[in-house]
């Protein structure tokens, strides 16, 4: 593979960019901007001992995105040379007059100023300079561990890699270039006996864990040193206790409640969705823009926190694909709600001025659209000890199963891999299928402890779908394991 945009590639893209925003400008465009980049991906698995996927790709493309009469208009090519570009900056005029039309109002679109910046993530060892050769050497070597026991039947572990690289040219005359660096791995297996299958996951049952790093990240996970335990505890969940049904405190992991906080409050709170401009994938959202006025979401402890500068985080970057700086801000504080998460277009429905840079397109051949930022559960002062001691009725629920959520964001039941009973604050009986069920503000009102930062980890989610076309994006939720009282258990679906 070919290393980041070289300077002189970097110059051909801006050439070809301020070409499309003549081009688009010539044609009748109010506003233009153009993203020309590249994007490498590299991703391999491991199933039962032999090599499942290998994919090493490489996609080069460009987005041209106008604005007539306050009608948007996109259009976007693969082949970044001249006419191609003038062609597609040209679609994208046609569109936006065609818009014009159609469309039921005019766009307002939130200032920022013209910034001119170059931004890299960080890492310390580039993955795509590791050789294929160790990596296959350290997923198989994991493999072999998860496989030693005669109940494993099923076996993954896997890693992947992306690069991408970007030139963002606006009309008002912003110029960013930005460098992006992640990683991920993990590992999985399925236990199976006469009518009992249980799988168990590290670190994370997203396909492991994802995080805007370099290649130490693999390293950092010890795959191979955690294998014999999630081995061991797929077998013992073969033969554990049911979830028992009713109502009891629960402590749920970091990674499973990164899972809630994506689905319960980064969905909820996307202002297009919340205007009814999204309604894809269990679309829109029970926070109206009435909640402004101070909505109870949880309780006095929770503070939740989007972040686009959070180092590490899968939605970190220096701007959005509006152009806009990365911030941070508090969706909910102290229990109660504080703000959406916007992009240039929708800001101006919680009356504000300027976007909270939430905008973002899966390479540069897809339109941007509000995505989730990372989105954290700020640390309490508990240790993770400690909680368990203070807890005299409860379960401990660790890695996402299964789950679903209404189309309101409001009404909500997760499965996940690991239960364990917590009887007079002690761990007691192993718990398989541990479910809970509840309503979003009510769950959140009754958190009532929170571990302390030393326990708190970024939880990478590379897979979520938004929009038609479906894009995937991809963010991280911060959280540690946290306790909410008095929930439905053992509920099935
Ligand atoms: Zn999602």
């Amino acid at each position: 593979m070919s290393a980041v945009a070289t300077p002189t590639e970097t110059a051909l893209w801006r050439e070809l960019g301020l070409r499309a925003l003549d081009v688009a400008q010539r044609g009748g465009a109010d506003w233009a901007d153009v993203r020309l980049g590249r994007v490498e991906v590299e991703e391999i698995a491991i199933r039962n001992g032999r090599v499942a996927r290998l994919e090493q790709s490489e996609q080069a493309g460009f987005g041209v995105r106008v604005l007539v009469d306050g009608a948007h208009g996109f259009a976007s090519g693969f082949d970044v040379t001249p006419d191609e570009v003038e062609r597609v900056a040209n679609l994208a005029v046609r569109i936006a007059k065609a818009g014009r039309r159609a469309g039921p109002g005019r766009l307002q679109w939130a200032g920022e100023p013209a910034h001119r910046d170059v931004w890299t993530s960080t890492y310390l060892v580039d993955p795509f300079a590791v050789s294929l050769e160790k990596k296959l050497d350290l997923l198989m070597r994991a493999d072999k561990v998860l496989r030693t026991k005669p109940e494993i039947t099923a076996t993954s572990c896997s890693m992947s890699f992306r690069r991408e690289s970007q030139l963002f040219l606006s009309s008002e005359g912003a110029d960013i270039e930005q460098r992006v660096v992640r990683s991920g791995a993990g590992i999985s297996c399925v236990a199976h006996t006469d009518g009992e299958t249980q799988v168990r996951s590290y670190p994370a049952a997203f396909g492991g864990n994802f995080m805007s790093v370099g290649y130490e990240l693999v390293g950092s996970l010890d795959l191979v040193g955690n294998a014999e335990r999630c081995r061991d505890e797929a077998i013992e969940l073969l033969s554990a206790d049911p979830c028992p049904v009713g109502e009891t405190d629960i402590i749920l992991s970091g990674d499973q409640l990164a899972l809630q906080i994506h689905e319960s409050v980064g969905h909820a709170t996307e202002l297009d969705r919340v205007q009814g401009w999204e309604a894809n994938f269990a679309g829109t959202s029970f926070m109206d823009t009435g909640k402004l006025d101070g909505f109870r979401y949880g309780s006095d402890i929770v503070n939740l926190v989007a972040d686009a500068t959070v180092p590490g985080g899968l939605a970190t970057v220096g701007y959005d694909d509006d152009g806009v700086r990365s911030q941070r801000w508090h969706i909910v504080q102290d229990g109660k709600f504080a703000a959406y998460q916007t992009s240039r277009d929708v800001a101006h429905f919680e009356n504000n001025e300027r976007s909270r840079g939430c905008s973002r397109a899966e390479g540069m051949w897809n339109v941007p659209i509000v995505r989730i930022s990372n989105l954290s559960l700020m640390p309490g002062s508990w240790t993770f000890d400690d909680l368990v001691a203070d807890t005299e009725d409860g379960i401990y629920m660790a890695g996402v199963k299964c789950w679903s959520i209404d189309q309101q964001r409001l009404n909500f039941q997760f499965t996940c891999e690991y239960g364990r009973e917590i009887k007079n604050g002690q761990f007691g009986r192993l718990l398989k299928n541990p479910t809970y069920q509840g309503l979003t503000p009510q769950f959140w009102s009754a958190c009532d402890a929170i571990c302390a930062p030393e326990e708190w980890r970024l939880w990478g989610v590379p897979n979520c779908g938004k929009g038609q076309p479906m894009q995937t994006a991809e963010m991280s939720h911060g959280a540690a394991p946290t306790r909410f009282r008095k929930q439905a258990v053992g509920v099935r679906a």
